[in-house]
């Protein structure tokens, strides 16, 4: 695969990083740390940048701000930040001259056996939806085994500093964004899952297909197990078009019972019918659908998917069931906030797209839903006809809530909706009384946005941490 060569050519090779930041200063640096020839390109030239440009010049770099579309002259690498879209004047201006575009992972990627050293393997995840949930709990199967592992990626550890670093793994579960596999040619997993596939992001891919197609860049080469969802063909799908190693099998999960080659659920057991001898006859019990957490239908498909990757490097079922249980979701996912006046109040802010927000909605019954915010161009009918009969109520915040309440309309217009016309901060302890109010006991008042946080908050941690405090705000009064 020529990785070997390349990571040992550094030495004087004329590399441009695009776009400084997160991703791109510390790329810059380490390759002016090999011994390359580096530029750093950047488009935006604030006090940020320009302070960025200096701590790297000390380093021998050479920095243009203000100016990321032209490409340094006898440039023979690109790597640019993941986030930097496709259709950029630099990237056909490279296409022209024949220069070969990476982004960090694929960096990472080629750097992994720098000085000899042997390489962990890669257990990957994809998807629209699940992609952080999935890679920890894979990470704490891997560590229930007692290997050494991590979670990284996407997930906010860098691949590079991980590979680079002095800790030695035996094998890491790397979470990759689409944006990340668009520039990540090479990359060959041992084996890898993409968990779903809805529309986002297609203003950067430009187009369904394309987004797709970079979710299925993960399984080219894979060498033990493609891992799809049985209930979503478009993975499927991704697993018949890829180019794999002779040998890699395809794995199903499916939250029904499963068929020879996968992984799915019978009377309350999650089992393995995959890697197991015989598997036309026998099925392995892995883990109990109580052991995952929350055991929300979409979090045991998630569940599912991390125990097809670690199954597939050869973990035993023992460690598949003591690592789910000894999975903590990640704050703002489906998060349980306080029961008040037998009402749940659940908190999954990160649901920031309808696919994700779906997801959660078919997890309780009834429903007091609050949502609004950024619709970054989604349809919201199909999200409210399928959720509408398990809606008590909803309350509608944020700044393009007209979009969910002309859905409901359309669809559910017995349920009540209160339109609470604000986008300030406050509006959100607004939401959480007016919901209380719908609610009845037993029911769930869930956070569900189905939108960006962006007009109201700084995040959806901001955003999901004002309802925690409403919520709290709530149970003082009735103290
Ligand atoms: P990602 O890293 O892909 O954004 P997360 O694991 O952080 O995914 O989960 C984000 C949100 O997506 C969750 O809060 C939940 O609402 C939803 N979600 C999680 N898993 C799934 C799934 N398998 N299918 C659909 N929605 C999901």
């Amino acid at each position: 695969m020529g990785s070997r060569q390349v990571s040992t050519t550094w030495q004087g090779k004329r590399v441009t990083v695009a776009g400084l930041g997160v991703s791109g200063m510390p790329v810059a640096k380490v390759l002016a740390g090999l011994g390359a020839v580096v530029t750093a390109v950047n488009e935006g030239a604030d006090e940020r940048s320009r302070a960025q440009a200096a701590e790297l010049e000390a380093q021998g770099v050479t920095v243009r701000l203000g100016d990321g579309a032209t490409l340094p002259e006898s440039t023979e690498l690109i790597v640019t930040t993941p986030g930097w879209r496709p259709d950029k004047p630099l990237f056909a201006a490279a296409a022209k001259a024949g220069v070969p575009v990476w982004g960090d992972v694929e960096l990472a990627w080629r750097l992994r056996d720098l000085d000899g050293r042997t390489p962990a393997p890669w257990l990957a995840v994809t998807g629209t939806n699940g992609k952080t949930t999935t890679t920890r709990m894979l990470a704490s199967i891997l560590e229930a085994a007692g290997l050494r592992t991590a979670a990284v990626g996407n997930i906010g550890v860098s691949l590079l500093d991980v590979v680079l670093g002095e800790t030695q793994y035996d094998v890491l579960a790397v979470e990759l964004s689409s944006y990340q596999l668009h520039w990540a040619p090479s990359l060959r997993a041992h084996s890898a899952a993409v968990l779903n596939l809805a529309p986002d992001h297609l203003d950067w891919h430009g187009s369904m297909e394309a987004y797709a197609a970079d979710k299925g860049r993960i399984y080219e080469g894979n060498t033990v197990a493609c891992v799809y969802n049985a209930e979503d063909k478009a993975t499927e799908h991704l697993v018949r078009e890829a180019d794999v190693e002779e040998g890699c099998r395809a794995i199903g999960f499916t939250l029904a019972t499963p068929g020879p080659s996968q992984l799915g659920v019978v009377d309350g057991i999650l089992v393995d019918r995959a890697f197991v001898q015989n598997r036309q006859k026998n099925a392995q019990e892995l883990a109990e659908v109580a052991d995952v957490n929350p055991p929300a239908p979409h979090n045991i498909a998630n569940a599912l998917a991390a125990a097809a990757l670690a199954r597939a490097f050869g973990v035993e079922p023992k460690a598949v069931r003591d690592g789910l249980r000894a999975f903590r979701p990640d704050a703002h996912r489906i998060e349980h906030v306080a029961d008040v006046a037998e009402v749940a109040y659940v908190d999954d802010s990160k649901a920031t797209n309808t696919h994700a927000a779906e997801a959660s909605l078919a997890a309780y019954d009834p429903i007091v839903w609050i949502a609004g915010g950024l619709a970054k161009g989604a349809s919201f009918d199909e999200l409210v006809q399928r959720s509408a009969k398990r809606l008590r109520g909803v309350v509608l915040i944020g700044a393009e809530r007209h979009l969910i309440a002309e859905a409901l309309a359309r669809h559910a217009p017995e349920v009540p909706v209160v339109d609470l016309d604000r986008t300030d901060t406050g509006a959100m302890s607004a939401a959480v009384r007016e919901a209380a109010g719908l609610a009845r006991p037993g029911d769930t008042v869930l956070l569900a946005p189905a939108c960006a946080s962006m007009d109201m908050y700084a995040n959806y941690n901001k955003r999901g941490e004002a309802f925690a405090e409403a919520v709290r705000g709530l149970t003082a009064g009735r103290a």
